[in-house]
């Protein structure tokens, strides 16, 4: 029930940020956007955001006062008991918050009068300490959220004349890429371009992939609303583009279609402590893709298929070939095709540096002859479909750069050609209510954007104009 809550309540936070940036007249123009200045304009909003959800969570806000204490902080946003002291233990002892100020900032989240978040903002640093509780006195989370990397949410509509590229570049890129605002230098052009990559891949090579042919079924004045998320790193200004939070394409000869998004917990395999990850559904609740992509690199052609053929009649040996081979150049992206978690990272003798994943259902998968894997994995990790696991290489029995890419469910080897896959992540029964709820938020948000235009950048970032 909590969890159904937290989940309802991190869209809405989601949502209310977004309504923040379609206010440009509040916003201060001339200097950066900063990170302060996006969360007292959060603050102002969580009195709307608290009606919503009057009857389910609610956020205390207090500050420190001259004379204040931390112990005052937290009486006056009703923390008392064990869980004062739990507080007090954990913000001093384990997160060294030793001593308050004037102007530090202090949440409660309360979900159904019971304690699920405290946060608290030193005013002179850049970031928050975060306790989290599962409904009980005792915390089971605390860690700092530093302000050097945080996240922010864009809305932007492309027209769609010659490509989704084209159109992402011609306007979905923000104003501030550069540091200086104004000169672009050969670096800068270079995250210029991840920027849009990022941006596009999302959108047609895993957002839509299954319900639009970019190649066919996109004309010209055919436009798609994003709603988006962007890390910033206040440091340099510098912005990359994160993940897509929903999507509504309009196709110009009539028809749409969207991906409506949901924070949901991620399938029993991922190892506990994983965050809500997030899924696109229809508006019915079906999911927007499959549980596997067709293949494991973004391009690339079969060079040798799949075959269950015992012994060749006349060569007297094995053609059996229990899995997909994909050609493609040294160096290509290699893909899970479905979330799980990586079993096998290392050489494998005739496969070379291989990778397994495996996946609910009883499904795994394999990667084969990569020339190297990708950073920050490793045994254990959880991965999501799309993520880059390694690269396209040569090593193993090879004869030139593939992936060798194999199924298996139950433990034997199935041709992912033919398999017939379940839909990824669908909503569960208690979740399709949540689901449901969300929808007129979605709704109107969308249609208070309507028309309108990156809102926030025209008034920050530099003084000049880099447009
Ligand atoms: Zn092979």
């Amino acid at each position: 029930m909590r969890s159904r809550v937290v989940l309802i309540a991190i869209f809405l936070l989601a949502l209310g940020a977004t309504f923040l940036l379609k206010k440009p007249h509040s916003l201060r123009s001339g200097d950066a956007w900063s990170f302060r200045d996006h969360f007292s304009r959060l603050e102002h909003l969580t009195d709307s955001l608290n009606s919503v959800l009057a009857d389910t969570l609610e956020i205390r806000t207090a500050y420190v006062e001259e004379g204040g204490t931390l112990g005052a902080l937290l009486y006056s946003t009703g923390i008392e008991g064990n869980t004062y002291l739990n507080c007090c233990g954990v913000l001093i002892d384990s997160l060294g918050w030793t001593s308050v100020h004037v102007g530090d900032t202090l949440e409660a989240f309360y979900s159904r009068d019971s304690l699920v978040k405290v946060r608290a903002r030193p005013r002179n640093r850049r970031g928050y300490y975060s306790i989290e509780f599962d409904g009980t006195s005792e915390p089971v989370d605390w860690y700092w959220v530093s302000e050097d990397q945080y996240t922010r949410l864009r809305s932007v509509i492309l027209v769609v004349n010659t490509s989704v590229w084209a159109s992402i570049a011609s306007s979905g890129v923000p104003s501030d890429l550069t540091p200086s605002g104004l000169i672009v230098t050969e670096r800068d052009s270079v995250r210029e371009i991840a920027y849009i990559k990022g941006l596009e891949n999302e959108l047609s090579n895993r957002l839509f992939v299954y319900d639009i042919d970019f190649y066919y079924d996109v004309q010209p004045g055919d436009s798609v609303w994003v709603l988006f998320e962007e890390t910033r790193y206040p440091g340099s200004s510098e912005t990359v583009f994160k993940r897509i939070i929903a999507a509504k394409y309009n196709f110009a000869l009539g028809g749409m279609t969207e991906a409506i998004p949901f924070f949901h917990q991620p399938d029993s395999l991922a190892p506990d402590g994983t965050a809500l990850i997030l899924d696109y559904y229809h508006r019915d609740g079906a999911s927007l893709r499959t549980m596997f992509l067709k293949m494991p690199v973004p391009f690339g052609r079969i060079s040798s298929p799949y075959s269950d053929s015992r012994m060749h009649p006349v060569l007297g040996y094995s053609r059996a070939h229990r899995g997909i081979d994909y050609a493609a150049p040294m160096g290509t992206e290699i893909y899970a095709v479905g979330d799980g978690v990586i079993t096998v990272r290392g050489v494998r003798g005739g496969y070379g540096n291989m990778v397994r994943v495996r996946h609910a259902n009883g499904y795994e998968t394999g990667y084969g002859h990569m020339s190297s894997y990708a950073q920050n994995q490793e045994i254990g990790s959880y991965v999501r479909q799309g993520d880059v696991i390694g690269y396209i290489g040569s090593t193993g029995l090879s004869t030139g750069p593939h992936v060798h890419f194999e199924m298996k469910r139950n433990g034997s080897y199935v041709n992912p050609a033919t398999e017939i896959l379940p839909p990824a992540n669908p909503l569960l029964e208690e979740d399709l209510d949540s689901f449901m709820l969300q929808l007129p938020i979605l709704e109107s948000t969308w249609s208070r954007m309507a028309g309108t235009d990156i809102p926030v950048f025209r008034n920050e970032g530099t003084d000049s104009d880099s447009t």
